[in-house]
């Protein structure tokens, strides 16, 4: 039996890489010194892993960027509008690899990023390989065999982990017509058959192929062409060990595929699918060995030994144990870097910590199963394997963890209650009649500017530098302001403008029972972005109202209109890391009560208009086609029991910040919100043809201009999407408003846009 890790966090334990990459940007750093910090935490991961006692260490899962980027630098390709910095200076590979991932704007050049999308249904985002027909490719980065040869140095015969050529193709985007990317192969194959050559001669005998498509729907061409590429790479590397890995869900209709393709190992990811493994057991040929994916490489809880070793028993009574590896589910990359950093108990509880594990912890807990598994376990395992029962047993009956209020209140959730009063045709009216708003009426998605003062003001509450009264006054001030500006420059439907929220689910989470917080739970995001979810640990409800206070005080300012303003229950789930003893949608359940809790209040409070904000609802899409009808299922009904209390003449917002709805049209129609805001400027209303073809009946704010450039839009040409849109969708449907929220924006470049925005709609509204 073996162990062996995916890949591992490479963001440093405490974000070094993130700050070292930054001041190299900003021109503060060398390269040397960047370099530095990336090989000393290569060094540290390396060892880390060896002491801990792994059998095979990863490397190239490190990158200064993003790993499918070092892929496409490694083979060559190099998008055009980038050859004149790639040929021009015989400079730093480095600084064109920075180039492609963020753009360049320098020495009169001008030259946009890369594309970025997000890694299946995790919130890591990757660049997007670009490919043109008849795309060459060329060995153009030795980085693969560089880091190969740095592990050696350190004495490590490392596994190199390089994405497959199969994944890779499927990962890119053809940036032409007439050519199937997967047709690339052939000149794809000859690079990767060079670096195999490269690695072998430097010693390398295992190699880890990253195949994750092979866990999710694929053509026949698709399966035809994995055939091929294997056995090619198998013909001309007769001695190298080969791993395939595949995560993120099961290998279903591709399990005889990949396990028909002529490699050594084939990881299957037995957390998300644990039902593969007897299936997988079932026609394994005895030419293959199985890596069991049973550590959970995507979230933040202890791994639960006793069904683990079962798995582990159960190949080895296959299989036999020589063809058994173990390992995480899929990459570290995905969990935090070591709980053991996580020191300040008023952050991170004992109570909560003790069931929680981060990449370090579940390194350790790799070798303890492995141990366990061959009846070879020493102290520490044993007494892992100890405290494991003991956390595991206490979190089944903690009282921190269960509510039997929560639990019951989730039983009795009856169909009446994810039902409106009456239906949109009959709440339209009513909302009309108190409303009383006009044609094309104007509002933003929530959040104004945060500036450097506000952001400061917070920092400074939270270390105590602030009494709380004054940040309250503050506050209050920045929002008296807010709905003033509003006011005058003349929006409809105001906002108070979210100044008091750091995020928009930590906000939440912090005032919910059942989440906790970390002080260093760092996940990256892209690049040097890294983000701190939240942890679902426990029953989740709500024990005062959160936003009503502010919602009260904006709207006591005005005779106009106030939107209420709160983030969803699937995209606080989306967002958070979440139980893993429940399933999801129980969880999304119980946050739904809360915010529907909270939605009533602002009811009571005398809020008429209340948004629910649901920017996540599309990526919480599972990998697989037939399983997004179960998930909508429950993501949807979440979002109307948590609209579902109001009255009729109550106006319910939803906003989401994306543009594809075109496959779950149906489904955003379920969500029955009284006003959908999307986003819509950069596809110039394009995407209103799903609604449109689908005649959606409810009304629809298009934004009108895009908020994530300080570009000021002008009134002509918000105007001309607004009369675009008209051509689809009826006028008596359209709001107008940004395509999301603000805070990211300046003051002055807001005002600007808005007040053009304004002028637009009264404009269109003039015509009727
Ligand atoms: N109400 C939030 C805001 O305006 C919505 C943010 C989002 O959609 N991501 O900031
Ligand atoms: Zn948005």
């Amino acid at each position: 039996m073996r162990t062996h890790i995916l890949g591992y966090p490479r963001i440093g334990s405490n974000r070094e890489l993130k700050k070292a990459c930054e001041q190299y940007w900003s021109g503060k750093t060398s390269l040397q010194e960047l370099l530095k910090v990336g090989e000393t935490i290569c060094r540290q991961n390396w060892k880390l892993q060896q002491e801990a006692g792994i059998d095979l260490i990863p490397c190239n899962d490190f990158s200064y960027y993003d790993q499918v980027l070092d892929m496409t630098l490694t083979v060559g390709a190099i998008p055009e509008r980038y050859q004149e910095i790639a040929s021009k200076q015989s400079g730093p590979e480095l600084d064109l690899y920075f180039a492609m991932a963020r753009g360049y704007q320098k020495e009169g050049l001008d030259i946009t990023a890369m594309e970025m999308t997000k890694w299946f249904d995790t919130n890591y985002h990757y660049i997007v390989p670009e490919f043109r027909k008849d795309q060459p490719f060329r060995l153009f980065s030795h980085k693969i065999m560089n880091e190969f040869v740095s592990a050696k140095q350190t004495g490590v015969n490392a596994k190199p982990v390089i994405i497959g050529p199969l994944t890779y193709l499927l990962l890119g985007k053809e940036k032409e017509n007439g050519f199937d990317k997967l047709d690339l192969i052939q000149n794809l194959l000859p690079v990767y058959a060079e670096i195999l050559k490269e690695l072998q001669n430097y010693g390398a005998q295992w190699i880890q192929f990253e195949e994750s498509f092979l866990a999710l729907d694929l053509n026949e061409k698709a399966k035809e062409t994995y055939e091929w590429a294997y056995s090619e790479i198998r013909k001309q590397f007769p001695d190298l060990k080969f791993i395939v890995t595949t995560y993120f869900d099961g290998l279903k209709d591709n399990l005889s595929l990949a396990a028909s393709l002529p490699v050594d190992v084939l990881h299957i990811d037995l957390v998300r699918c644990p039902e593969q493994l007897d299936e997988v057991l079932s026609i394994i040929p005895e030419t293959l060995s199985l890596s069991l994916g049973i550590v959970d490489g995507r979230n933040i809880w202890k791994n639960d030994f006793e069904r683990s070793l079962h798995f582990i028993e159960k190949a080895i009574s296959k299989i036999g144990s020589e063809r058994v590896f173990i390992a995480p589910s899929c990459s570290l990359l995905h969990s935090p870097f070591d709980l053991d950093l996580e020191q300040n108990e008023k952050i991170l509880s004992p109570e909560v910590k003790q069931w929680m594990a981060f990449a370090k912890q579940k390194v350790y807990e790799i070798v303890s199963l492995k141990k366990l598994a061959s009846g070879n376990a020493d102290y520490p395992a044993l007494h892992q394997y100890a405290e494991n029962k003991k956390a595991s047993s206490l979190r089944k009956t903690s009282a921190l963890i269960h509510n039997q209020e929560v639990k019951n209140r989730v039983d009795i959730i009856t169909e009446e209650d994810s039902q409106r009063k009456s239906p949109f045709n009959v709440r339209k009216e009513a909302q009309q009649k108190v409303l009383q708003l006009p044609l094309f009426p104007t509002t933003t998605i929530g959040s104004f500017p945060q500036t450097k003062e506000v952001r400061s003001w917070r920092s400074k509450f939270k270390k105590g530098e602030l009494a709380s009264e004054q940040y309250d006054h503050l506050l209050k001030k920045e929002t008296e302001r807010t709905i003033r500006w509003q006011e005058e420059i003349g929006i409809d439907v105001l906002v108070h403008g979210e100044f008091e929220r750091n995020d928009m689910v930590e906000y939440f989470g912090e005032q919910l029972e059942g989440f906790s917080f970390t002080q260093n739970g760092w996940v990256q995001s892209y690049g040097s972005r890294c983000v701190k979810p939240p942890v679902i640990f426990g029953d989740v409800h709500r024990p005062y109202p959160m936003t009503v206070y502010w919602s009260q005080y904006a709207q006591s300012l005005t005779k106009k209109w106030v939107k209420g303003m709160l983030t969803g229950p699937v995209t606080i789930l989306q967002w958070s890391f979440v139980r893993n003893d429940q399933p999801r949608s129980v969880t999304c359940k119980q946050i739904a009560l809360a915010i529907r809790d909270e939605v009533n209040d602002l009811e009571k409070a005398g809020i008429r208009i209340i948004q629910i904000d649901e920017p996540a609802i599309r990526e919480g899409l599972p990998l697989r086609k037939a399983d997004w009808q179960n998930y909508l299922k429950w993501a949807v009904e979440a979002f109307r029991i948590s609209a579902g209390g109001v009255e009729d003449a109550t106006q319910i917002h939803t906003h989401m910040c994306y543009s594809e709805f075109n496959d779950i049209i149906q489904n955003i129609a379920e969500m029955d919100a009284d006003v959908i805001t999307i986003e819509c400027s950069r596809s110039q209303m394009e995407l209103l043809n799903a609604f449109a073809d689908f005649k959606y009946p409810n009304e629809i704010g298009p934004g009108v201009y895009d908020i994530h450039s300080p570009r000021v839009p002008s009134k002509e040409e918000m105007l001309e999407l607004l009369k675009k849109a008209q051509t689809v969708i009826p006028a008596q449907q359209l709001w107008v408003n940004p395509d999301c929220g603000l805070k990211t924006r300046h003051w002055d470049e807001t005002e600007k846009a808005l007040t053009a925005m304004v002028e637009a709609s009264k404009e269109a509204g003039a015509a009727y």
